[in-house]
């Protein structure tokens, strides 16, 4: 594990975060999974990783709050001078509804989570990049931060701003052989869609069917390998041509 490279995935324990770190442990990486609640869950990616003959440790912290955030990373990087090559910035939530019937919560717990904690997360691991002179840093925004979506306002905001700040963290790090990049994926099969009505959803899809995590994965492990070093500041939509 000491030789190995280092990779983050922020709420990397289910859904496409699991297939993310999975992805990334077969690339070699030594997977930190980050998660918030859910130990069942990140155990299980943990297990699914080790079992294949990869590595990962589990990193339980809310994203959102800036002390966590400083307390779980900080001795990572400033104490144990652990390296960390990759950055995915996957952790998100929804809160929907309509603006009229939205809460300051509902409003304010999506930001904080989705956009806020894009900002703690990479303020940290992208000062250990610089100092490396080298990384790559992949956000995973959605459909929602391109184009308009019915109930999602907040949810919009906070996509919108990471692919908005992404093109800014770019042009900072560049000189440093460090890419930002986003990837965008449209409706991917995972618990947070689990609600909705697929019957609504598909005549929006040219290619008719939803996504699956593995194939939003394979792009992040593009993103994340040294084959992607003339990429930065893009956005790559998953979305099966829901939005070009
Ligand atoms: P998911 O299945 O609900 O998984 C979310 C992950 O994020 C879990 O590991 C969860 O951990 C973690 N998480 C949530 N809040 C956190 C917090 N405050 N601190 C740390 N970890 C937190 O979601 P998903 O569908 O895989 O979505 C992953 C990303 O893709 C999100 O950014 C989402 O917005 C984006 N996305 C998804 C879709 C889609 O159709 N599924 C489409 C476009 C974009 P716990 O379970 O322990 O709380």
């Amino acid at each position: 594990m000491e030789d190995k490279k280092n990779a983050l995935v922020t709420g990397g324990s289910k859904g496409i975060g699991r297939a993310i770190s999975v992805d990334l442990a077969q690339a070699g990486y030594h997977v930190m999974i980050n998660y918030h609640s859910d130990d069942k869950a990140a155990n299980l990616t943990k297990e699914l990783i080790e079992t294949q003959g990869g590595s990962a440790s589990l990193l339980k912290f809310d994203v959102a709050n800036p002390t966590e955030v400083d307390k779980n990373l900080l001795p990572l990087f400033e104490e144990k001078k652990q390296s960390i090559e990759v950055l995915v910035n996957n952790a998100g939530i929804i809160r929907d509804n309509s603006i009229v019937w939205m809460s300051k919560e509902n409003w304010s717990d999506v930001i904080s989570t989705n956009l806020d904690a894009f900002f703690y997360v990479t303020k940290i691991i992208s000062k250990r990049m610089v100092k490396q002179r080298y990384g790559r840093i992949i956000s995973i925004a959605s459909t929602s931060g391109q184009a308009g979506m019915r109930g999602q306002v907040n949810y919009s905001a906070s996509k919108g701003g990471i692919i908005a700040a992404t093109k800014s963290l770019a042009i900072e790090l560049a000189s440093r052989k460090i890419t930002a990049n986003v990837v965008a994926p449209g409706f991917i099969g995972t618990e947070m869609v689990a609600h909705v009505d697929q019957e609504k959803v598909l005549p929006h899809i040219p290619m008719k069917r939803i996504g699956s995590p593995e194939e939003v994965a394979a792009v992040v492990g593009f993103l994340a390998s040294s084959k992607s070093s003339y990429i930065t500041g893009q956005v790559i939509a998953v979305n099966g041509g829901m939005y070009m």
